[in-house]
């Protein structure tokens, strides 16, 4: 993950490492280096001038402190930045309610039903949850199906109506279910799109207005860069999500979307997804995350 980006912000480092002290002239080449491997990450450039220009003055006002070197001062600053960039502190999952409704939403293959499966696992070793989840695409047969497999493999009931069409509805009867069987959390997966669609929107919006979810989870691949923070916005103009899940960072993905999605949208990325098994679901660190690029 983010490899690419690793190495550059690496080898962006070398030459100030070297250095006595920062100043205006030096730290130049280091901040354009900084600024040209975001840019190859698939930040956005107006996101990385920002943010090299806010390490900049960070590293320069800093400089007095001479107990630690150049070198170490810049990833100190170049750290904070990215976890700050990302979100500062991991964001919790509301999972609150009686029953606590989550919805799920995003394009088609973004990773979905995949995430929703993951987080029913995940919420079901937590103490006293009991989730149920409903498959809630009235479109694609194969789409219940995988949920209903997933929902074997880890033992959590899944709901659904194979001959409805009424998407709210079905959402609906879903949370009489989970209450008639006593399950607190209902993850509900919604029907996606290959491509941003305006009756995939109203679907989602509307299923959202009848359930009153405390959590709407956009899921996003990461491996998509720039085109996942565009998409993002568009659900989030249309959605006011509450936070962002990110897929495939088990893939080659650069880091764009990690890196960007958090100043776009203004909502936390809760969770990163990092494969096609169950277990592969992890609570979202900015500061890790940071660290991890940082190597
Ligand atoms: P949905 O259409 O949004 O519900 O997407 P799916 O959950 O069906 O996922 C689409 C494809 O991506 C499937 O083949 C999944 O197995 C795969 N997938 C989902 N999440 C991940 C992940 O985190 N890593 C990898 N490598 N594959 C994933």
């Amino acid at each position: 993950m983010f490899e690419s980006l690793s190495e550059r912000l690496e080898s962006a480092f070398k030459q100030i490492k070297g250095e006595g002290r920062i100043t205006e002239l030096n730290i130049a080449a280091t901040v354009k280096d900084i600024r040209r491997a975001l840019i190859d990450a698939d930040v956005n450039f107006k996101i990385a001038k920002e943010f090299t220009d806010t390490v900049k003055e960070k590293a320069l006002g800093q400089k007095v402190l001479t107990a630690v070197s150049p070198g170490q001062l810049m990833v100190k600053v170049v750290k904070d930045e990215l976890a700050s960039l990302m979100g500062g502190v991991e964001s919790e999952l509301n999972a609150k309610g009686s029953p606590a409704i989550i919805l799920v939403a995003g394009l088609q293959g973004s990773g979905k039903t995949t995430f929703s499966g993951k987080l029913a696992n995940y919420l079901k070793g937590r103490k006293g949850l009991s989730p149920l989840l409903v498959a809630d695409d009235i479109y694609r047969p194969a789409a219940i199906e995988q949920l209903k497999v997933l929902g074997s493999q880890i033992g959590v009931d899944v709901y659904s109506e194979p001959e409805n069409k009424d998407a709210v509805e079905i959402a609906r009867n879903a949370i009489k279910e989970a209450r008639s069987k006593n399950k607190n959390v209902v993850i509900i997966d919604t029907a996606g799109r290959l491509a941003i669609d305006e009756a995939m929107m109203k679907e989602v919006a509307a299923i959202k207005g009848a359930v009153n979810p405390g959590e709407i989870l956009f899921v996003v691949d990461s491996m998509t860069g720039q085109d996942a923070v565009n998409t993002a916005k568009a659900f989030n103009d249309r959605l006011d999500f509450t936070g962002v899940v990110l897929t495939k960072l088990d893939g080659d993905t650069r880091g764009g979307a990690a890196l960007s999605i958090k100043y776009t949208v203004n909502k936390p990325i809760k969770f990163i997804s990092s494969g096609e098994k169950m277990d592969t679901l992890d609570v979202f660190y900015p500061d890790r995350m940071a660290q991890r690029i940082l190597g």
